[in-house]
């Protein structure tokens, strides 16, 4: 019989060590001792638990706990009896212990005696070490496997954020990760004034930002932040006028040790993020920072500057200016909206930089085909324009149709682009706000009817 039970305890340590999960491996543990002793019971004394069991008799194993022998026996690290007369049963505590420390504790009741049976002790003591180095390396397991993955998120995003990315789409890429990695219902990047006073909302960020009742939640935080409290981690906040979203979670924007921003992430459930999302998230963003800075920067210069330091093509800031002046003092004017067709494409097929390079050659093409008073300019992104002062309409039109057939042979790798052309002159009561939104639309139409087009103002006629 004794040889039978040792020659399960090594199939035991097996079928211990060969699971990786912890809890596998703790419903391992129990299916084992019901086996060998059907008429004990048992519970498991856990510490630092963060696991859900379903339905394992497993218990908080606390400091303060009443159980002072369960609590001998993991700090001391040594089996411990508690042998009770009246209630006629004996207990053993089995420590599980591992190589760097104790994980818990066992708790075996044996029934209808006094005493613990000597004979089960060293196989127990055998048993519970088994189970403490197999529980040890399930835990390293998994812990490792976390920081791998913690590792592999913060790489891919700060690579990702190195690509020389516009602000939009940093805040947009970086507010995905963080929905999707800490599991967040709300993502939001904001940015403090000049003066540090007002705080503004950066796109990317989810939409519930944008409402009234985000105002609250931020203003909060803000104070905070500007207190120089630090990041922050809150698991249930309660306050009289907020009452959705009780998990949150804000790390401050520095840049050369200057409050810049914060972000916020939220999630309705008290104490829904872990410590461990807290630091990784601080960390996440503390290696994106530099590429965060790098677009505000450069969004701040864009707008101060009035040539496209990519494109050498005038800036948007100086094709408005010029646009409203010409509106007041000329007699009419032909604007053309440039978008080039799948960009997405080729940026994801030959990397940014030929995505790049395709748009300074688009733009060298416009350059040639424009002249005099013409203006060409980068309205944003891959957006390009032309604005024609005192151009008629159908001149206008020559010139986008020309710039569309002109397109593929002057581009390598060769693109095609859609416009949206719009015109005004003195006649018409117009606004040069109206006449971008004319031309946006035409192109809108262009993108949806095939691309590689041309498509004039409110008449909606397809040119080429
Ligand atoms: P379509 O306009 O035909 O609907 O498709 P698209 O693929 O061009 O769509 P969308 O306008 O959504 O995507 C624009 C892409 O242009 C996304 C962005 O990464 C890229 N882009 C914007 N600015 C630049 C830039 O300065 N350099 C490079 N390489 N890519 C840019
Ligand atoms: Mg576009
Ligand atoms: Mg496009």
């Amino acid at each position: 019989m004794e040889e039978n039970k040792y020659k399960k305890l090594f199939q035991i340590t097996e079928k211990l060590h060969s699971s990786l999960d912890v809890n596998t491996l703790l419903g391992e543990l129990f299916v084992i001792l019901q086996e060998v002793y059907p008429d004990f019971s048992y519970y498991l004394l856990l510490s630092q638990d963060t696991h859900s069991h379903n339905d394992l008799p497993i218990i908080d194993l606390d400091y303060d706990s009443e159980n002072m022998t369960a609590i001998h026996a993991y700090v001391s690290g040594n089996i411990q009896f508690e042998n009770s007369i009246v209630d006629n049963h004996a207990i053993l505590y089995a420590p599980l212990k591992g190589g760097q420390g104790v994980y818990g504790v066992l708790q075996i009741i044996a029934p209808n005696t006094p005493h613990f049976p000597d004979h089960e002790i060293e196989f127990i003591t055998l048993l519970a070490r088994c189970a403490g180095s197999a529980l040890e390396n399930a835990q390293l397991y998994q812990q490792s496997r976390r920081a791998i993955a913690d590792l592999q998120l913060i790489n891919e995003t700060s690579h990702r954020l190195n690509s020389n990315l516009r602000l939009t789409e940093t805040m947009t890429f970086m507010s995905e990760q963080i929905k999707t990695s800490f599991d967040a219902e709300e993502v939001g990047f904001f940015l403090f004034s000049h003066d540090q006073v007002k705080v503004k909302v950066l796109s990317g960020s989810t939409p519930f930002f944008f409402t009234k009742q985000a105002r609250s939640y931020i203003d909060y935080i803000k104070e905070k932040i500007q207190k120089g409290s630090g990041p922050l981690f809150i698991g249930d906040l309660n306050l009289a006028n907020i009452t959705s979203f009780h998990s949150i979670m804000a790390v401050p924007m520095i840049q050369r040790q200057k409050l810049k921003g914060f972000s916020i992430i939220m999630h309705q459930i008290p104490y829904f993020f872990s410590f461990e999302t807290f630091k990784l998230l601080q960390s996440l963003l503390h290696h994106s920072s530099l590429a965060l800075t790098n677009s505000l920067l450069r969004e701040e210069l864009e707008k101060l500057v009035i040539t496209d330091h990519l494109t050498k093509l005038h800036s948007r800031k100086f094709l408005d200016e010029k646009i409203q002046r010409s509106m007041k003092k000329d007699e009419e004017g032909t604007f053309i909206l440039i978008d080039i067709d799948n960009f997405k494409e080729i940026n994801d097929t030959y990397g940014h930089q030929i995505g790049d390079e395709v748009l300074i050659q688009l733009a060298n093409l416009i350059k040639r085909i424009i002249h005099g008073r013409d203006i060409g300019a980068r309205w944003g992104g891959e957006e390009l324009a032309i604005y024609l002062p005192m151009v008629p309409l159908n001149t206008g039109i020559a010139l986008a149709k020309s710039l569309v057939e002109k397109v593929s042979e002057s581009t390598n790798p060769p693109i095609t682009v859609s416009c949206g052309v719009s015109y005004w002159n003195k006649e018409r009561l117009d606004s040069y706000q109206y006449l971008f939104k004319r031309a946006d639309e035409a192109l809108y139409i262009a993108k949806e009817t095939g691309k590689n087009k041309v498509i004039i103002q409110g008449d909606n006629i397809t040119v080429s």
